[in-house]
């Protein structure tokens, strides 16, 4: 099997058992896994010279709607909270087709990459016009990073007392049946798996009580993760109350959605009870500071989910409500809001690090990624940390989340090269940007 030495590292960030930093340390990528992490390792392979460089285990994204990065800075959504937000943006999102799903994942997994993302899930809700879950699964083979998609779900429109135009919401049993059908299509359990389906209905209110109960049935009966966005804001938690007589967590219990195949967005308004739940359950979630920042849903209370062993990754989430994608920023980002309420000891650097990559592949059931260590699959950053960004630290791995860089030098997913030199190795940047941005127009 092919070799790749990435060498003499200035760090390496391990995020292994002891979360041991190698100064001056080498890894060792024998086909798709990672075969050693130490000092003085050698090759008869390719050579990855990494002096300058911070070299960390790719980062994950835990909750993303791809198909969002047509939808950037839509100036009738620009100031809206959550609610109006939506409504302004489905009759956008209902001209979409196979090609606008296709070109804007491809556009998203880019950013992604570029920002040191290696494994990321997608929440796809809206099929109009054809589009199908296939077209993301295609765009990312494509693109090359790990994809969990999520097979996402509308089905109670305007004229059923729901938000969304009733040309975006499906039947709930035609719902069910395309599950189904991506599961056995596309989902690989295996381990160093590239794709694996998870379900996913949008939230609870814009799918019936039966069908949530329905999808967390059928998710346990294949084997697959179960995904959702729950207690985002104070509207969604007075919905719940009002709608179900209920908070969100109990909410979510009652109908099997707790447990450690199921992992929830947001959660922003989990009190003490919940996030108690969470951490019993082994339930988890993918943590959106940003979009959280731009929609003005609150501060999610993620020292007090860490202090309680609720697992917690990070998500971009969509592009229409961040609006950009670049997950190391996503990091800093997460680290400043725990600060804003809790002060400057509330989050670390490393932690907040850790959330981005072991952090993220436990919330997605993924015991082979997130780490550098013998045997793991050899998802890996390469960080130069020899720009004007973080000239002058003292600390490189701590420079990664308070200064820079905020894009990667070189991106290994699978043990194959994404991102190399700082540009994109497996696709035309420049081409892709021109087709999505061609697209953006016809939908204005
Ligand atoms: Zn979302």
């Amino acid at each position: 099997m092919p070799e790749i030495l990435i060498k003499n590292a200035d760090v390496v960030v391990t995020m292994d058992g002891a979360r041991r930093e190698i100064a001056g340390g080498d890894v060792l990528i024998r086909g798709g896994v990672i075969a050693a992490v130490g000092q003085g390792l050698s090759t008869t392979g390719a050579v990855v010279e990494a002096a300058g460089c911070v070299v960390t285990p790719g980062l994950v994204n835990t909750h993303h709607h791809l198909y969002q990065t047509l939808t950037r800075a839509v100036p009738g959504g620009q100031d809206a909270l959550l609610f109006g937000w939506l409504q302004t943006l489905y009759p956008i999102w209902a001209k979409f087709g196979p090609e606008e799903m296709f070109v804007s994942a491809q556009v998203g997994l880019a950013e992604l990459a570029l920002s040191g993302c290696a494994l990321t899930s997608d929440h796809l809700y809206l099929f109009p016009n054809g589009a199908r879950l296939d077209d993301t699964i295609a765009a990312a083979g494509e693109v090359g990073l790990r994809f969990h998609p999520t097979r996402g779900a509308m089905s109670i429109g305007v004229s059923d007392g729901g938000l969304p135009p009733d040309s975006l919401v499906e039947r709930e049993a035609a719902i069910l049946e395309d599950c189904i059908r991506v599961v056995d299509r596309f989902h690989d359990a295996r381990e160093g798996s590239m794709v694996r389906v998870g379900i996913a209905p949008c939230s609870p209110f814009s799918v019936s009580r039966d069908l949530m109960r329905d999808a967390a049935l059928l998710a346990r009966d294949k084997g697959v993760m179960l995904h959702t966005h729950l207690a985002e804001n104070d509207e969604d938690i007075a919905y719940s109350l009002a709608k179900f007589g209920c908070r969100p967590g109990q909410y979510a219990e009652d109908l099997g959605w707790t447990g450690d195949d199921v992992w929830h967005a947001h959660c922003v308004k989990l009190d003490a009870g919940e996030i108690d739940l969470f951490a019993r359950s082994g339930t988890g979630v993918a943590h959106c500071p940003c979009s959280n920042c731009r929609l003005g849903s609150g501060i999610a209370p993620v020292r007090a989910m860490r202090d309680a062993g609720v697992k917690v990754g990070l998500g971009v989430d969509g592009s229409a409500s961040n609006d950009a994608g670049n997950l190391i920023l996503e990091a800093r980002q997460s680290l400043l809001l725990q600060r804003v309420s809790r002060g400057a000891d509330a989050m670390s650097a490393r932690e907040a690090l850790e959330i981005a990559t072991l952090g993220g592949a436990k919330v997605l059931g993924r015991d082979d990624c997130g780490a550098l260590a013998v045997g793991k699959r050899a998802d890996i950053a390469i960080w130069d940390v020899s720009g004007i960004e973080a000239a002058g630290s003292w600390d490189p791995v701590a420079s990664l989340i308070l200064c820079g860089p905020t894009r990667v030098r070189d991106l290994f997913v699978e043990g194959r090269a994404v991102v190399l030199d700082g540009r994109m190795a497996t696709l035309d940047l420049p081409v892709l940007i021109e087709r999505q941005n061609r697209l953006a127009r016809a939908l204005i």
